[in-house]
Parts: C-alpha cells; structure tokens; sequence
C-alpha cells in the first residue's frame, strides 16, 4: 500500500531538501546572548514583516500564547476569546496553570463582534468581579474550521478594547493563510493588536518554532517569561533558517492548500452522512460533523485509516481534516473518494 494521506493536521509536514539545507548551513550562535544571527534576521525580518517594532522566537504555539498572556494579564483577571479558542482547548490548561487567568468564550463558529465583547466586559470598580484584561482573536480559527476573522470587526474590536483599557492578543498561528485567503497583508491583519504570534510549523512547513511580535517594551517581557517557561534555547538558528525558508518560499502556495480543502469539502458536502458548511471552509482545514444514524468520528477515524487516509477526531461525531505541503491535489482527490465511499456505505 502506498504511504498514508495524513490529513490529520499541517503540523505533520516534513523539512524538504531544501529547507534541510538551509537548515544545515545555518549561521548559528548563543541565542541566549543575543549572538545567533540566523535567529536575529529572523526576528528582525518577521517584526518588519509584521509591522511590529520587536519580535521574539519561540519554541512553540503554545508557549507563544502562554506568554502573551503572562504578560498581559495578572492571575485572576479574565480574558475574552472566540469559542474554542487553542489557548481554552488545546493548551492542557496552561492559561489557568501558568498565567492564572480565566477565558470566557464569547460568539459563534469561531468569531465574534464588538458588541458581544462589549456585553462580556465584567464591570470595573466592584470587588466582586475578576478583570477583564485582555482580548483575543485566533485568526484563523482551528476548530471552527480554519475561518478567518473578518478584518473590520478586528478593527471595531480591538478600538472598544482600547477605550476600556484591556489589551488585545491575536493567535495568528495560521495569520499566512489567513493573508491569503483574505487578500490583506499580515502587516495589515495584525496592526490592530498590541501583541501577536505566527508559528512556522504548521503550513510553512518548518520542524518546529512560533514567534512572538509586538512593541519592544512587551517583546523585552515576552523574553524573560520564556525564560522563566524553559523556553530559551541556544543555537536556535537551525529551526530560525527553517522558518526564514518557509516563509520564503512556502507562503504564496498556500492558495494550494485552500483549493485542495475547498474540492475535499465539496465532496463530503455531498455525502447524506456529513452536515458540513461550506462557508466554514475558507483555508486548509475541513471541520464537518456525522448525521445522526452515521457511524461515530472514531468510527470514520478508523475506517478512513484502514483506507490510507489519516483524519482527526475532534468530537464525538465531529471530524477535522486539514491540507498541507506533504499531500498533492491529486492525493486530496483520492482521499475524497475514499471518504465518500466509506460514509456512503
Ligand atoms: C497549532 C496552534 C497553536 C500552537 O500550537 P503548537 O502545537 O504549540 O505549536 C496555537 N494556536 C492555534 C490556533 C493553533 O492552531
């Protein structure tokens, strides 16, 4: 049997040739002396990239947004998020764990408006309430099946968040893609915000690393709270290369990874066993839930898996596929097939 189709996320990708290459020609030193200079272009051309004044490497997603919220946030004070925000779900409860903060999820399908942030704002001034410090947006949003974030509510957002005193954070872990299927720079996307992070191991494709952008003042706090995680690193400029690569020449084709997931979803669409919104389906990620009467997510799960084709469970009947470097219009194409067949028996 040829190899699997995993779809189960971007983050499977492997380091082609060419970005092993870069990484083994990595001009390296002690990042922890400021001395690496592959991870110093980095930050400086990631903070460009992003319109930030600084920006900082971090070994992952989930320490990025950790220490945005350290330093954002006190312990007790509440954070706004989208419903089943990464930072919520999929951070092993680190949010309550090392920033002491609590989320309260506002909105639907992964966004949600000025108003609705507004309403979820605990008022100021009364001791029985937490603080509401900070607001964020997951731009795009994993689990509502990777949609973007509409820019002007962004904007209205992150305006009521300055009149009210709370800070704003954007989990841009996949801002790339939401830049393309938006037609909006990640300059743009991120401007209204005080700090944000990228990761380059999901659709860019690197082995590892995220980053951190903002003022320098938040940027000089992000450092010593990574320190402080356990993530300060030393010869960083191997994954830093891998990342300046990805960037380079992997972000433009992720047009590809949106068409492959659109033709995915328009066939599962079909399927009587599926209920899927096509609306959702606005980059890599296909999220789509099993009518009653069809077989459990991890019955498909392991159906699909005997076929060839690896998928995610992310429910009890809900599914998640995602797109990616490693799987080609044509693989997608066979996945589909073998996807509708096995939902249509
Ligand atoms: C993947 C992801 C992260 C970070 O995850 P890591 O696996 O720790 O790199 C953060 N936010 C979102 C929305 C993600 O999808």
């Amino acid at each position: 049997m040829s190899p699997p189709i995993d779809l189960r996320s971007d983050t499977v990708t492997r380091p082609t040739p060419a970005m092993r290459e870069a990484m083994a020609r990595a001009e390296v030193g002690d990042d922890q002396y400021g001395e690496d200079p592959t991870t110093n272009r980095l930050q400086q051309q990631m903070a460009a990239l992003l319109g930030k004044e600084a920006a900082l490497w971090m070994p992952s997603g989930t320490m990025a947004n950790q220490v945005a919220l350290l330093v954002l946030a006190r312990p007790g004070d509440e954070v706004v998020t989208a419903r089943e925000a990464h930072a919520g779900w999929h951070e092993a409860g680190g949010a309550a764990a090392n920033a002491g903060v609590q989320i309260v999820e506002v909105g639907e399908r992964g966004v949600f408006t000025r108003a609705q942030l507004e309403a979820a704002i605990k008022p100021a001034g009364l001791p029985v309430f937490p603080a509401t410090t900070v607001v964020e947006v997951e731009n795009t949003h994993n689990r509502s099946g990777g949609v973007v974030f509409p820019q002007d509510e962004v904007v209205r957002i992150c305006a009521l968040a300055r009149e009210r005193g709370l800070a704003s954070f954007l989990d841009g872990a996949r801002l790339w893609n939401a830049a393309v299927a938006s037609g909006r720079s990640e300059a743009e996307l991120a401007a209204p915000f005080d700090l944000i992070s990228v990761a380059f191991s999901k659709g860019l494709g690197a082995p590892g690393g995220s980053l951190l952008a903002g003022s320098r003042e938040l940027i000089q706090r992000a450092n010593r709270h990574r320190r402080r995680l356990g993530g300060a690193m030393r010869q960083v400029g191997i994954f830093a290369a891998a990342a300046l690569h990805g960037v380079l020449h992997h972000r433009a084709r992720l047009a590809e990874d949106h068409a492959n997931a659109r033709r995915l979803a328009e066939r599962l669409a079909g399927c009587a066993a599926v209920q899927l919104d096509l609306a959702s389906v606005q980059t890599n990620i296909v999220v789509f839930h099993l009518q009653p009467g069809a077989p459990d997510a991890a019955a498909v799960v392991a159906s699909a898996r005997a076929k060839g084709v690896l998928l995610n469970a992310f429910g009890a009947r809900t599914v998640r596929a995602v797109t990616h470097l490693d799987v080609s219009a044509a693989q997608c194409d066979e996945a589909a097939a073998h996807l509708t067949s096995l939902l249509a028996a």
